[in-house]
């Protein structure tokens, strides 16, 4: 069998994607802010139902010009559960992160947990939709009104995710997307922000444009982090897939979990409840008592049949060296993520995973079992 991956690009049919070559070839206009980004901004504002976008070379850059959108300062409130990229953004800033616990049932930040890390330095909560199921933003926002922080979500995971028929793009001051290769919508690289008004949009794009208002005028120590208009192209075209691609990715979703149920010691997430969801990871749980073997050992037999699974997010971004000195990313207060990230394991998913792979994957699985 060919290697198995935990995910695989989505790409459209070549033969549609080379008269948008054409036409920027004939235009001569390949980035700053041309034809294929103005639409592609206008279309995804459409595709997920918020008002203002501005679209970024890709989603690290998109965070980091986030958090200079809202002049954040000082100390910022996250989860250790996620990509590295998540508190990156914050140390590029010179901003202290603060690791607050995740839920166990959502691998979320733990709301409940927030107010306890708020200091005088606090200036922000930065969550992240973990595998696009949505944070508890209600009483995330309470928390932010309450003392007086700005909310910016990490929603790289949560293309197209709906809570009670609502974008979940839209939640906090600014939402952060990722049009990486290895999410659910791609541009090859690339990413986003969400926000709410027009003058918060134009300061985003000063901002990703070296801070140019205009021809002469720089308002802001600004950097190029604009996306071209290759990847812009790219993106129009994809999002007439991307439909069909989460449909694809559900089905793939609903046979693992019939698969997987009746094996004891293996967990997975159900449906939520109001939400559609974008099925951008199969994460499973391990219970080494239950199963008789450890997430590792499972990882380490996949490997061995070709299946590359991947451990997201262990280690938890409060072992990595840059941040595991901080106060807060000792594992004593950070207990829940430091078993979730011990248990879990991505399986592989994407549009064109065959049955037949997905079937030989819960049934190395199941016999794997002691
Ligand atoms: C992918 C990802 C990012 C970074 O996005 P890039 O487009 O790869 O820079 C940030 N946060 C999370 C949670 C991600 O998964």
């Amino acid at each position: 069998m060919d290697s198995i991956f935990v995910t695989q690009p989505f790409l459209p049919p070549l033969e549609e994607f080379t008269p948008y070559l054409q036409e920027i070839w004939e235009n001569k206009w390949l980035t700053n802010n041309g034809k294929f980004h103005q639409e592609l901004e206008k279309a995804l504002c459409n595709y997920l139902g918020v008002k203002y976008i501005s679209l970024f070379a890709n989603g690290t850059l998109a965070l980091i010009t986030a958090l200079q959108t809202l002049k954040i300062t000082g100390e910022v409130i996250t989860t250790p559960f996620s990509f590295v990229a998540s508190t990156h953004s914050l140390w590029w800033n010179g901003i202290k992160p603060v690791f607050v616990d995740i839920e166990k049932e959502s691998f979320n930040l733990n709301p409940d947990k927030i107010e306890a890390a708020i200091t005088p330095h606090t200036t922000a909560i930065l969550p992240v939709h973990v595998y696009g199921n949505p944070c508890k933003h209600d009483q995330i926002q309470k928390i932010a009104d309450t003392y007086g922080l700005k909310v910016i979500y990490d929603a790289a995971h949560a293309f197209g995710v709906k809570q009670n028929g609502i974008s979940i793009a839209g939640y906090g001051d600014l939402s952060v997307l990722s049009f990486h290769a290895t999410k659910v919508f791609n541009t090859f690289e690339g990413g986003a922000i969400v926000c709410h008004d027009e003058k918060t949009k134009k300061r985003i794009d000063d901002l990703k444009n070296f801070g140019f208002h205009d021809e002469t005028t720089v308002v802001a120590p600004g950097i190029n982090a604009k996306m071209n208009e290759i990847q812009a192209a790219f993106g129009l075209l994809q999002l007439k897939y991307v439909d069909e691609a989460i449909a694809r990715r559900k089905k793939i979703a609903e046979r693992y979990r019939e698969l997987l149920k009746e094996i004891k010691g293996i967990n997975t997430f159900d449906e939520i409840e109001n939400v559609t969801h974008n099925y951008s990871y199969f994460p499973i749980l391990i219970d080494n008592i239950k199963y008789g073997r450890t997430r590792n050992d499972v990882f380490e037999k996949l490997k061995t049949e070709n299946i590359y699974s991947r451990k997201y997010f262990y280690p938890l971004i409060s072992n990595f060296s840059p941040y595991k000195s901080l106060e807060s990313a000792m594992p004593d207060n950070l207990p829940v993520a430091e078993k979730i990230a011990a248990q879990v394991l991505c399986l592989p998913i994407y549009p064109v995973l065959e049955f037949s792979v997905l079937e030989k994957i819960c049934n190395i699985i199941k016999t794997f079992k002691v």
